[in-house]
């Protein structure tokens, strides 16, 4: 078998018996990554750092000074992660030939664990997306169907990782970003609660939406992950001090017992019938494997996606003003004025959506709308919050389909922004709720398109999910497909 194909802790296994070094596996990346180069997973790629870092992971191995699980183990970020020494644009024109000075928490924390770091990965520009394709540089396209969208905004992590060009990666999630993608792309995507992990070094796109969380082939390399990258860090103000469980310790502990929370309002009529019949057959595996079943109902569901994108582009309105040709990456001066250098700049610098959601935010944080709109859309998203509290009242976790269809062709969605947005009407109110939501794949349809599955969970109880994860993974071999062999 190709190493490319392995999940990250099959390959520490074989790190760990001395099978195969880091190196090899770095070049079993590299050699997967020139073979899949269409597919646009990549933006930026530094071969000679991990090169160098794999026989740096594998130095310490021999001297019995390994550090863990992930150490050894070849990754990639999405380029919205700060990386010192490399690029780092987040997919904008706005930010090229930026590189970041120093690393982000996160980041640091991967390097710390040993991880080998292979490069910077496609995204929709500014994270603002739900298919690739509103990244400054490419698209990036599904490696089950280069002619569909892997979806968005982490598209290229999703490829990179489905694709077996690195064997886990980091997304970032603010209004489905991480799960979305990772459920058109067959892969295991976990956004955590909210302050769960740090956003210091991450690029701002919605402050109180945006969370980090990872990428992987397997609920397994999810939990090794997370353990990595999650914890307090005094350089984010909103990172939670609420103690690190062991998410290993608990994850083959099955699901006997557990109540599993199933809210009519996500299964609706119109609904894809292959991504139905996958969530109903997930939902009686769970009842086998000795969970109970219980109705809840998230009545606020439907104001999801209206909210969020009140909320979401306020704060990105106001996020992305310090991109102004001043302090970062890219400036266009015509030479007539300080004005005209900061229109020129923004209007060369950005794409189209993000101008268009800088334009919505403005307008709905300006005098005369504010009230009508944002204030009105933080009290919904109060209610959206309090939907999940009392349905957390009756169960232990929610299972949901994580996209309302399976990956859509390129080009499908893009002369329609609101359909654009209508694929995130699954994923969006976990966000606003601030609650830990994992995808995982469930199925295929008879086209061979992954489907994915989303569990939910209580703030801070990411080991329930992935524990619950993790029975229904061990039951089927959907985790263990690959689009690449
Ligand atoms: N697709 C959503 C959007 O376009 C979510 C993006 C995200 O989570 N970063 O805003």
């Amino acid at each position: 078998m190709d190493l490319a194909n392995l999940s990250a802790h099959e390959l520490a296994d074989q790190l760990k018996s001395g099978k195969v070094s880091s190196v090899e596996a770095t070049s079993a990346c590299l050699q997967r990554l020139e073979k899949t180069a269409g597919l646009g997973a990549y933006l930026h790629v530094d071969a000679n750092g991990a090169k160098k870092q794999a026989a740096e992971a594998d130095a310490r191995r021999a001297k019995k000074q390994s550090a863990g699980p992930l150490d050894g183990v070849p990754i990639a970020l999405k380029d919205i992660f700060l990386t010192e020494g490399l690029p780092t644009t987040c997919a904008s024109r706005i930010l090229e030939g930026f590189v970041a000075p120093y690393d982000g928490t996160a980041v640091r924390k991967l390097k710390e664990a040993g991880t080998v770091l292979l490069g910077k990965l496609n995204m929709d520009e500014f994270a603002m997306g739900s298919s690739n394709e509103h990244s400054g540089y490419l698209p990036a396209k599904n490696p089950w169907d280069a002619t569909r969208v892997p979806g968005g905004s982490s598209g290229g992590s999703a490829v990179a990782v489905a694709a077996g060009s690195c064997f886990a990666t980091l997304g970032t999630d603010t209004g489905g970003s991480i799960r979305q993608p990772a459920a058109l792309t067959g892969i295991v995507g976990l956004k955590p609660t909210y302050g769960r992990v740090s956003r210091y070094g991450v690029i701002a796109f919605a402050s109180s939406l945006d969370q980090v969380g990872p990428m992987t082939k397997d609920v397994t390399d999810c939990a090794n992950m997370l353990q990595a990258i999650a914890g307090h860090d005094p350089r984010d103000s909103t990172s939670s001090t609420e103690k690190v469980p062991s998410y290993t310790e608990t994850l083959e502990k099955g699901v006997q017992g557990l109540k599993v929370g199933v809210p009519k309002e996500y299964f609706i009529d119109g609904m894809d019938p292959e991504v139905r019949a996958s969530v109903d057959a997930a939902l009686e595996s769970y009842k086998k494997l000795g969970a109970t079943l219980v109705d809840v109902s998230l009545p606020h569901t439907d104001y999801g996606i209206a909210v969020y994108y009140l909320v979401a582009t306020a704060e990105a309105s106001s996020n992305l003003a310090r991109f102004d040709g001043v302090r970062y990456g890219k400036r266009v001066d015509p030479g007539k004025g300080l004005l005209d250098m900061y229109l020129e700049t923004r209007g060369k610098g950005f794409g189209p959506e993000v101008k268009r959601r800088i334009m919505l935010g403005t307008y709905a944080l300006s005098a005369g709308y504010y009230d009508a709109y944002y204030v009105k859309a933080q009290k919904v998203r109060t209610l959206v919050a309090q939907d999940f509290k009392e349905a957390f009242a009756k169960c232990d976790v929610i299972v949901t389909p994580t996209t309302p269809t399976p990956a859509f062709k390129l080009g499908e969605n893009t002369g329609d922004p609101i359909k654009m947005y209508l694929a995130d009407v699954f994923t969006v109110a976990v966000n606003l709720a601030g609650l830990p939501g994992l995808s995982l794949p469930c199925g295929f349809s008879k086209s061979g398109l992954p489907i994915g599955m989303q569990v939910l969970g209580r703030p801070f109880d990411e080991a329930t999910i992935l524990r619950t994860a993790r029975a229904f993974e061990r039951e089927h071999d959907f985790s263990a497909r690959r689009a690449i062999s």
